[in-house]
């Protein structure tokens, strides 16, 4: 069993910033995170797609983002396992137990940094899915955009997602059909806008009632009209389910599972600390740059009432390293 002052559970962009901060303020951290690499959501649901709103960055991808948080947190001693999924969490006198599939460690505060929790793509619940998933025909998220240069592409879905990939492949794809099962779609009325002035084909309200040899078959919503699509690729995008968050016993969960937390990124329980996507609170706004803000309140609150071996360093950033 190992001793830090902080554990942080979750290596996605928060947590991975949450490390560096906290070792820049001279607490001992280690970083559990259940994938086999760090960097959550922006490293691997889209790595390629350009993200314009993290201050200080006027554009980066998502791979390229967590590159550099990456090397941020190389610049403090810090611990990343990876690999290793947080099961159980146990509140002691002067600390908790993380139990995780492989080890238990112990820590004088935790912070979840677990975004929605552990993550499963929304299936479509048809036969042969999982063949068409194994041979790549269907995929629940793009890792690499190259995969389908010069394919017939079916997105099924009607929020962001579905409508942003739907964009972002139309210069790539040789084709992009746009399937959804309501006549309205649920993303950014600028996005919707694009999405019908551009060449993607939109196939509302329609359900998918098979997966066949070619591609799939739709069935028009309250009538019989079918239409049989030949595609080379299948993308879903029907959302996450989360198994969020029975980590440990009596938190307190918004209505959207995630940590209710306070003005300092405390839970109901002493200790035990939320930022990012896994944090909820009244006007809480789920984006990273947010995130990065929480992680900051989070250690500066958590320095206050930690009972530390050895000094916190105090000051700005750049007179400590
Ligand atoms: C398509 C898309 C586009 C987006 N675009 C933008 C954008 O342009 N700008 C912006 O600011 N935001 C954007 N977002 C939102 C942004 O990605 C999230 O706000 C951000 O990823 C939250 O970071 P996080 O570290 O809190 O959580 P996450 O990125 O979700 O990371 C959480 C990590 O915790 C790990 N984890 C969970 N449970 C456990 C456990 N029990 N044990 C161990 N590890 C665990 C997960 O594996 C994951 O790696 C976008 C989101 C999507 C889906």
């Amino acid at each position: 069993m190992q001793n830090v002052d902080l554990i942080i559970v979750g290596a996605g962009p928060v947590g991975l910033y949450a490390a560096f901060y906290a070792g820049m303020r001279g607490l001992s951290v280690a970083m559990i995170e259940s994938a086999e690499v760090a960097g959550g959501q922006p490293q691997n649901l889209y790595p390629e797609k350009l993200i314009y709103d993290v201050a200080g960055l006027p554009v980066i991808s998502g791979i390229n983002l967590t590159q550099n948080l990456l090397e941020q947190v190389a610049r403090v001693p810090h611990e990343l396992f990876l690999g290793e999924s947080v099961q159980k969490i146990e509140k002691v006198t002067d600390g908790f137990f993380v139990s995780t599939d492989k080890e238990k460690r112990s820590a004088k505060a935790v912070l979840l940094t677990t975004g929605a929790g552990l993550l499963t793509p929304r299936k479509l619940g048809l036969e042969h899915e999982e063949q068409f998933a194994k041979s790549g025909k269907i995929s629940y998220f793009i890792r690499s955009l190259e995969e389908f240069r010069g394919k017939r592409v079916a997105v099924l879905g009607g929020g962001d997602s579905a409508l942003d990939w739907s964009l972002m492949l139309e210069n790539i794809a040789e084709k992009v059909h746009l399937i959804h099962r309501r006549t309205a779609f649920r993303a950014h009325e600028i996005t919707v806008e694009q999405v019908s002035e551009s060449s993607v084909e939109i196939y509302v309200p329609y359900t998918l009632s098979a997966l066949t040899e070619t591609g799939l078959l739709l069935t028009k919503v309250k009538s019989d009209e079918k239409v049989n699509l030949s595609v080379d690729k299948i993308l879903v995008n029907y959302g996450f389910v989360t198994n969020h968050i029975d980590l440990i016993d009596e938190i307190e969960l918004s209505r959207n599972g995630r940590v209710k937390t306070n003005r300092e990124q405390q839970s109901n329980i002493e200790g035990l600390y939320a930022a990012g996507d896994a944090s909820d609170y009244i006007g809480k706004v789920p984006l990273m740059s947010v995130g990065f803000g929480e992680a900051v309140t989070a250690i500066n609150a958590m320095t206050k009432v930690l009972t530390l071996d050895h000094a916190i360093r105090k000051g700005h950033s750049s007179s400590l390293f």
